[in-house]
């Protein structure tokens, strides 16, 4: 499996990182190796000074598709999860004074903590799903799928004209604002709707 990510697709995130508000998702990604499940403890690595917390609504692909239209996007994934897609700010920012790609940044190992799945036919509205992330009992990240610049639907017609899907592959649709550095010991947990899906630590 692959996980592909959407960087900037909450206008405020991209604004909180002074970068412009893109007319075409922006996208990476991260190899199997970054998956961390089960609400294991995060380990900080010590390559990095300034590790950066993003929750994120995660899209689980149920079938093969390419060229998919943005018309028949939702068939191809069932199931949707909370992830943090852990950024090694300092490195990126580097990387990208330079013009260079992200991988040392957001590719690491364990830097894509994702929770259980449910049903996307328990959710009423895929565009009304709110989501929090809190940091030692204090909210950090709110965000809103109201607020997407891209779609689901969007985003896998757009990376499926490039990038075959399969099932199981996951998709990391996007951060609203409010990211910040992560220490050892945080305790982060994450919330979809009121249900708490992510709750580990930093060790
Ligand atoms: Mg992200």
């Amino acid at each position: 499996m692959k996980i592909i990510a959407i960087g900037r697709n909450y206008a405020e995130h991209a604004k909180e990182l002074n970068n412009a508000v893109p007319t075409v998702p922006v996208i990476f990604m991260k190899p199997d190796t970054a998956l961390l499940k089960d609400n294991k403890p995060f380990y900080h690595p010590d390559f990095s000074e300034d590790v950066h917390h993003e929750i994120e609504i995660v899209l689980k692909i149920c079938k093969e598709g390419k060229n998919i239209s943005e018309k028949f996007a939702s068939n191809y994934f069932d199931e949707i999860a909370l992830g943090i897609d852990f950024t090694a700010r300092d490195i990126q920012a580097k990387h990208k004074e330079k013009g260079l790609p992200w991988e040392l940044a957001k590719a690491f190992d364990n830097s894509a903590p994702v929770s259980n799945f449910l049903p996307k036919a328990k959710f009423e509205d895929m565009y009304k799903l709110n989501f929090h992330l809190d940091i030692n009992g204090q909210t950090r990240q709110k965000g809103s799928t109201t607020d997407l610049l891209f779609s689901f639907e969007k985003i896998i017609a757009f990376v499926s004209g490039y990038i075959t899907l399969k099932k199981g592959d996951l998709i990391f649709t996007g951060t609203p604002a409010g990211v910040s550095k992560v220490s050892i010991g945080d305790h982060l947990e994450g919330y979809l709707e009121n249900e708490k899906l992510l709750d580990f630590y930093i060790k």
